[in-house]
């Protein structure tokens, strides 16, 4: 959005693969709503089976926005670099890597999966039986110059990609991809309800679901969103502080309801979604902004045979799958563009909930 960077790059040439020089710049949350930019020393030239990335873009989601709260039972120490969500350049690779190359423009999976146990095997890497937790919020992340990773958890970007579209695939579209193909199995023709249309995973599974032929209802919270949400295509789009989802969705789809809910608002609606499915519908869902718990009805669950999925992050599968959607002309919406200084005005505004689409930090 044509804001200044306020911060000089490392004079490090990225072109060249050799190795950067010491120190580097680093987002650190050092307190709970307390990030600062700070000067770290670089990693080293990158082992057997690694490469070094230099990081160009983060995608920011409502994980960063719980981290910087701060949570009191997530087990992680502070100092801690943020970022779960990147993409970059390949800057360097380890001896025997063959897979990436110097200047290869790749995103990064966000968890230091295993690559041994039967899930990683099988390509499961979200259910990853050793994984060793989540970058930029269980342990260090990307928002910094430079990150080794073990090179099986890169994935090269399509020549026609833009860094700042790539960004969102490692988590935003790849959540979604996996959470409707892979969990709810949507499929042409059917009905979806995509709660809070106007955030980064609510424009993706709008996009998506239109894409294969799916009608969509979607909900907003305000009335220039929903303007927005209709010309991304959805069908039909409800002001959920004017009017009930739940009745306009029986109503429009003549008391049956919809074959899947696409959920991660969580108390506010999560219910409400369950009223909107039809007999065997799918609810899925990867979130719950609004709180933990709820009670729900176990005679309707099975009366109506009711299917609810669980679904956290995805497969490096479902990162390509992102990707070659976004090569093929799908491309996330993004709301705003800032620059690294400016990492936590980009929360402040996703936790504002005045989005609509994805917040990207470009170094
Ligand atoms: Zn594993």
């Amino acid at each position: 959005m044509g804001i200044e960077q306020t911060i000089a790059a490392p004079a490090v040439d990225q072109r060249t693969g050799t190795a950067p020089a010491r120190a580097m710049r680093a987002l650190t949350l050092v307190a709970d709503r307390k990030i600062e930019l700070v000067e770290t020393a670089a990693p080293p030239a990158p082992g057997p089976g690694e490469v070094q990335i230099g990081i160009k873009a983060i995608g920011l989601n409502h994980i960063d926005v719980w981290g910087w709260r701060g949570m009191a039972f997530a087990k992680r120490k502070l100092p801690l670099i943020v970022g779960v969500e990147a993409a970059g350049e390949v800057a360097a690779v380890g001896p025997d890597v063959t897979m990436s190359k110097v200047g290869d423009r790749v995103v990064a999976y966000g968890a230091l999966t295993c690559g041994q146990c039967k899930a990683c095997r099988e390509g499961r890497d979200n259910l990853c039986e050793n994984v060793a937790s989540i970058m930029g919020f269980h342990i260090d992340g990307f928002a910094r110059d430079f990150v080794n990773m073990p090179a099986r958890l890169v994935v090269k970007v399509p020549d026609n990609v833009s860094m700042r579209d790539a960004v969102c695939a490692p988590v935003a579209f790849g959540t979604v991809q996996h959470m409707l193909f892979d969990n709810a199995r949507l499929e042409p023709g059917e009905t979806i309800l995509v709660q809070a249309g106007g955030s980064g995973i609510g424009t993706s599974a709008i996009k998506m679901a239109k894409a294969i032929g799916a009608t969509v209802f979607t909900t907003v919270g305000d009335d220039a969103k929903a303007e927005k949400a209709k010309a991304l295509g959805a069908d039909h789009v409800i002001n959920y502080r004017t009017e009930r989802f739940e009745s306009v969705v029986r109503k429009l789809t003549g008391k049956k309801g919809v074959d899947v809910a696409f959920e991660h608002v969580g108390p506010d609606t999560f219910n409400g979604s369950l009223l909107c499915l039809k007999r065997g519908g799918r609810l899925v869902t990867c979130g719950s902004t609004t709180g933990q718990s709820i009670q729900f009805n176990l005679f309707q669950l099975y009366l109506q045979q009711y299917r609810i999925f669980g679904s956290f992050g995805c497969s490096i599968r479902n990162i390509r799958e992102s990707l070659a959607k976004m090569a093929a002309g799908l491309l996330p919406v993004i709301d705003t563009e800032v620059p690294l200084s400016e990492f936590e005005r980009g929360l402040n505004r996703l936790e504002s909930r005045q989005v609509f689409g994805k917040i990207v930090v470009m170094f």
